[in-house]
């Protein structure tokens, strides 16, 4: 499914800064158009018929202006990019000491779908990976599966600026073959971490992973993140600004799952993957940022999707602790990357 697939830059707008944002995109595009390692997820075989060559960038600035090149029409599901948005969406109905008692806060070091908790606690990680992101999923308010569906619609809605749907094929692809998260339910439930019917939790589960976006509208998600909490183009409040601290915290910590010490090392700002090959990144007061990309590395990361961030970070000054001014992208520690990049490190 594909609205548009060609190569192009869409700008308005353009000041400085924007112009520096669409040039940059523009040319990781082009350094990575023909980039071909990693391997498309097939763990759930609906995923693996996506046509891996696929490449989309986007980029919506907290004041509404988009960049896109690539592939960004074309339609993909969020899988574990969903996490973050359901967590707030938890966090905000029911509030971060309730939700403290059932997910955790540390990184895990291990893979996305370890069948693994927190030995002292017995809550799953953190809500980022599968155990964490299921028991999140168990805690979404409503009155019925169906109430609830909706209203985790809803609020996707509010981020993109219109309802998505949910992917049929691959929701039941997931549901057909999800014996490993089917598992980590079950150990949640022994420890009292899961307490509505498992079946209908990961339904609801397989629901919110077969969410479909476009790598704009992911965008546009990752940039109300980044915007305080309100979609740049709606003007819509997403989530509140306090559940927005943790939700950004999360993501920095523990988005890469067992790469993330990796990612805020190399990169330095919160993000998620997911294994449909979509990755976003949030610039906090000053953009979102997504990549689609099927290929996955060992860890489920998109390989072209953690270059261009990885390079994007470099070109922009984005890490958060050397964050440029106000008004640009200057780079306090411009010298030390000069230096660096000298001695080809
Ligand atoms: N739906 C996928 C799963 O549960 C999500 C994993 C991911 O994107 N990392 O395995």
């Amino acid at each position: 499914m594909t609205e548009q697939s060609d190569t192009r830059i869409f700008s308005i707008n353009q000041g400085d800064a924007n112009m520096r944002i669409a040039s940059a995109i523009s040319e990781l595009h082009l350094r990575y158009r023909d980039l071909s390692e990693g391997t498309v997820a097939d763990y759930i075989p609906e995923l693996s018929k996506v046509d891996p060559n696929l490449f989309a960038i986007s980029v919506v600035t907290t004041d509404g202006n988009q960049y896109t090149v690539g592939d960004d029409g074309h339609v993909f599901t969020m899988q574990s990019l969903a996490n973050p948005f359901v967590f707030g969406m938890v966090l905000d109905a029911l509030g971060r000491e309730h939700v403290r008692q059932f997910v955790g806060v540390e990184p895990t070091g291990n893979p996305f779908n370890a069948i693994v908790l927190d030995r002292a606690t017995n809550r799953p990680m953190n809500p980022m990976v599968n155990a964490g992101a299921i028991a999140v999923t168990g805690l979404i308010p409503g009155d019925n599966p169906t109430d609830r569906l909706n209203r985790l619609l809803a609020t996707f809605g509010r981020y993109i600026g219109k309802e998505p749907n949910v992917d049929i094929d691959v929701f039941m692809s997931e549901k057909s073959t999800g014996d490993r998260n089917r598992s980590i339910a079950y150990l949640m439930r022994n420890f009292g971490t899961l307490t509505r019917d498992i079946d209908e939790v990961l339904d609801q589960y397989f629901q919110q992973c077969s969410i479909s976006v476009t790598c704009r509208d992911l965008a546009c998600m990752a940039a109300t993140l980044a915007a305080g909490g309100v979609n740049p183009h709606t003007g819509e409040r997403a989530i509140s600004r306090t559940a927005l601290r943790d939700v950004l915290t999360i993501m920095y910590t523990c988005g890469l799952y067992e790469s993330s010490g990796t990612w805020v090392h190399g990169v330095g700002i919160p993000a998620k993957s997911g294994v449909g090959g979509g990755l976003f990144a949030v610039v906090p007061g000053k953009m979102g940022i997504a990549i689609f990309s099927p290929r996955l590395d060992k860890q489920g990361n998109s390989v072209r999707g953690v270059r261009v961030c990885t390079d994007l970070a470099r070109l922009l000054n984005l890490h958060l602790f050397v964050a440029g001014s106000e008004t640009g992208f200057d780079d306090p520690c411009k010298d030390w990357h000069d230096a660096a990049a000298n001695h080809g490190s």
